[in-house]
């Protein structure tokens, strides 16, 4: 009998075209009204048999990725594992190609990969729910990763309603050097808004309104993100991309989630192309991306 042959999944980036952050909770989580939008940018992510679980990574931020067990990846297939009674025995693969601590939910996206690459791999068909029940355990963005598309995020950000999108929307992602910890941002909204009444975070009307039609210009002027001026208090030189990108022609800007990635909505392709090479040349950044939204949550490539 041959070996069975591994399983690739392959998993999209995100940016939150709205990240409405609410007080900070007893228990130290916010409330989000969070809206997700998943972008073409990916990680594969490929489960093969193995005598234990072990964990290779390769791409450009690979030496920023942790091989042991605190990778999202392992940590899902670990999780997976014990719900079926049976040991983790599995080699992960990760093909990095979003950035690391980036503000693009990339170890979320390898822990909803890594789950349904080891599903498959170990012919568990475990149901929808389940699968996004684990998702939810590994982290706030981890359901949104498995399901991709558009959605709104409530309670942490992981109870999800799927969004209808109207069009496809194109994006610039300038990727910074270093990464920004989130916790360390959301620690800084607080000390930021320590002694303000922070509203209760609810979904912009005008923004899902936006999603739905496809409208790229109604869309850039309802973008928002809370969390920006925390990015940019621990990071003021993401000032000058996002300013670099406006000039550029972008239509908005703004930081991806924690950052300190910044994303920029452009009207078409073309578009993409002349501000990504705009970014790229004002030194502003590492290396600038394009994309396009909504792309699809993570799916099992053929063999
Ligand atoms: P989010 O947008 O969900 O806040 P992020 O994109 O800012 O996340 P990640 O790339 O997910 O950040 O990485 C955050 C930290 O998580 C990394 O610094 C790393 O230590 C850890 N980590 C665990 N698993 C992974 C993984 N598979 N890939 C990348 N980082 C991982």
């Amino acid at each position: 009998m041959t070996a069975p042959a591994g399983v690739t999944v392959r998993v999209p980036a995100k940016v939150n075209v709205q990240l409405a952050v609410g007080a900070a909770r007893p228990d130290g989580f916010h409330d989000l009204a969070n809206v997700f939008l998943a972008v073409s940018l990916y990680d594969e992510v490929t489960a093969t048999p193995a005598d234990e679980l072990t964990i290779t990574c390769e791409g450009p931020d690979a030496d920023k990725v942790p091989l042991d067990r605190t990778n999202l990846a392992a940590r899902a297939a670990e999780l997976l594992a014990a719900r079926h009674g049976i040991s983790p025995d599995v080699h992960l693969h990760i093909a990095k190609d979003i950035p690391v601590a980036g503000g693009m939910a990339g170890g979320s996206a390898d822990g909803a990969g890594a789950l349904l690459a080891c599903d498959a791999l170990w012919g568990l068909d475990t149901p929808r729910d389940v699968l996004l029940e684990i998702c939810a355990e590994l982290g706030s963005d981890v359901p949104f990763s498995l399901v991709g598309g558009a959605a709104l995020g409530i309670g942490r950000g992981e109870r999800l309603t799927a969004l209808p999108v109207g069009g496809a929307f194109h994006w610039v992602f300038a990727v910074a050097d270093g990464g920004l910890s989130t916790p360390a941002v959301y620690g800084e909204f607080d000390r930021l808004t320590e002694g303000v009444d922070v509203p209760e975070p609810t979904a912009s009307p005008v923004l899902l309104e936006a999603l739905r039609t496809g409208d790229t210009n109604a869309l850039a002027g309802a973008l928002a993100n809370d969390l920006q001026a925390a990015a940019l208090s621990l990071r003021p030189s993401l000032a000058a991309t996002l300013t670099a990108g406006t000039e550029a022609g972008a239509l908005a800007a703004l930081v991806s989630g924690s950052g300190p990635t910044t994303a920029f909505l452009v009207k078409d392709a073309e578009a993409a192309e002349s501000v990504a090479t705009a970014l790229t040349a004002s030194g502003t950044c590492r290396t600038a991306r394009v994309a396009t939204s909504p792309a699809p949550g993570a799916t099992v490539l053929p063999a």
